[in-house]
């Protein structure tokens, strides 16, 4: 039971989280679980399913902070480290920017989810230990899990070979690649997330 969510927004956090997964999940305390008697919808991605199944039966601990919005322009989804001049603690989750997301995208957004999640999770320590540091180490797979979670969702391909899934961000604009014809562009306004870019002919 060491999926641990709270701040004002961790009940909508589970919430998203239960909506992008299809499983059902409680929120007690602050310890997330999944319900005994959930389903699989075969209509979700079994990579986010899966991820969620492997972080609530660990030991290590994923422990969240989940808020509205990013209170910063320019910035969306989540921070891994601390922002003390903002009043947000590491690992805070802005759950009204990926709800945002889902508006635009339901599949970036199920992509986004899985990215967070593999990246606290790569940091996670058991009990009483300081989670990781090395933010590199972390989002690296992460990158992978998104590019998986968004090509089950699709039915295209990740890259192989020597390209990798990647991200990079150009001005306001943040382009992510999970394969050859599976690129989102994520473009941000004033307000956050303004539209996203979603490959062609899907
Ligand atoms: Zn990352």
């Amino acid at each position: 039971m060491t999926l641990q969510v709270y701040g004002p927004w961790a009940q909508q956090f589970v919430d998203l989280l239960a909506k992008f997964t299809g499983l059902r999940l409680v929120l007690n305390g602050e310890a997330v679980t999944v319900s005994p008697d959930t389903l699989l919808n075969p209509f979700e991605s079994e990579t986010l399913q899966d991820l969620v199944f492997e972080i609530v039966a660990n030991p290590n601990v994923v422990r969240i902070a989940a808020f509205s919005t990013a209170p910063r322009p320019g910035f969306f989804g989540d921070w891994f480290r601390a922002h003390p001049a903002d009043h947000r603690p590491r690992r805070t989750v802005f759950v009204g920017d990926l709800q945002r997301a889902d508006e635009l995208s339901s599949i970036c957004a199920r992509g986004l989810m899985g990215h967070i999640l593999r990246e606290y999770f790569g940091a996670a320590r058991p009990p009483g230990q300081e989670p990781g540091r090395a933010f590199a180490n972390y989002h690296v797979p992460a990158i992978h899990t998104e590019a998986e979670i968004v090509s089950e969702l699709t039915g295209r391909p990740i890259w192989t070979g020597s390209t990798r899934p990647w991200e990079h961000t150009y001005g306001k604009i943040n382009v992510r690649s999970y394969g050859p014809a599976l690129k989102y562009q994520l473009v941000l306004g004033a307000n956050g997330l303004a539209r996203i870019i979603e490959p062609a002919g899907l």
